[in-house]
């Protein structure tokens, strides 16, 4: 991860966001391992006004992109960027789908502004009042920033693991934090209807998680309590 936000790394002469959404692009085609094409990319960019070609000449000078025959790929240099503006698109849709609860299509347009928009600072903030989520309601993997590795717990989060909910505690589901090694215990907890936007009443904490969940109550470890992060809630179910 790079210590400074993208600005002043890419050239500015260029529109800044341009660039960015160029090495996006790029970044998720190397993660995704398809080919990057001129149309796609020109698809992409959808600003009739710019000349492509220099962009895209400027960034293989700048040693941010390559061209191998037809196809464009991102070079080491340019992954620490694309991986930044990966990174801020993928919180904002977890921001606009578990803060603010807007439905899918207004997701993917949002985020895409927020990416250029989203310093540093801001960025951090969102990762960590978010619970440092690992995928985006997609389901594609969010890089890593500093504060992710910082094992500080945060007490402005609003969305917390459900080991940190007090007895007696409501709170609404908003995503299920996992490795991709995990996926099978995972499975078990959707196989239990724990999704999001579920309401979770914590019973117990001790000996083990009793949660009531619909009309079931389940018991769980505390490798599932630690995985579950909800929002928590102060009205109640009436089912509960
Ligand atoms: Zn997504
Ligand atoms: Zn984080």
């Amino acid at each position: 991860m790079l210590s400074n936000n993208t600005n002043g790394i890419l050239d500015n002469f260029f529109p800044h966001h341009i660039q960015e959404e160029i090495l996006e692009y790029l970044f998720v085609a190397f993660e995704e391992n398809f080919k990057a094409v001129f149309t796609k990319i020109e698809k992409i960019v959808h600003h009739n006004d710019v000349d492509l070609d220099s962009i895209l000449n400027n960034l293989i000078t700048k040693d941010f992109i390559q061209k191998i025959e037809d196809n464009y790929e991102i070079t080491e240099k340019g992954k620490k960027i694309g991986e930044q503006v990966v990174r801020r698109n993928r919180l904002g849709e977890r921001l606009l789908a578990d803060v603010l609860a807007l439905q899918d299509t207004d997701i993917v347009e949002t985020a895409c502004k927020f990416e250029h928009i989203l310093n540093e600072g801001v960025e951090e903030a969102i990762c960590t009042i978010l619970g440092h989520p690992s995928y985006c309601p997609h389901g594609k993997r969010i890089p890593k920033g500093p504060c992710c590795t910082n094992n500080t717990r945060n007490v402005d989060q609003i969305v917390i693991p459900l080991s940190q909910l007090s007895q007696g505690d409501f709170g609404s589901v908003r995503y299920l934090k996992t490795s991709s090694d995990e996926e099978d215990s995972i499975l078990k907890l959707v196989n239990f209807g724990i999704l999001p936007g579920k309401t979770i009443k914590l019973i117990s904490k001790h000996p083990t998680y009793i949660i009531k969940i619909d009309e079931s109550t389940i018991a769980l470890e505390k490798f599932f309590a630690e995985r579950i992060y909800l929002r928590k809630s102060t009205h109640t179910m009436n089912v509960l």
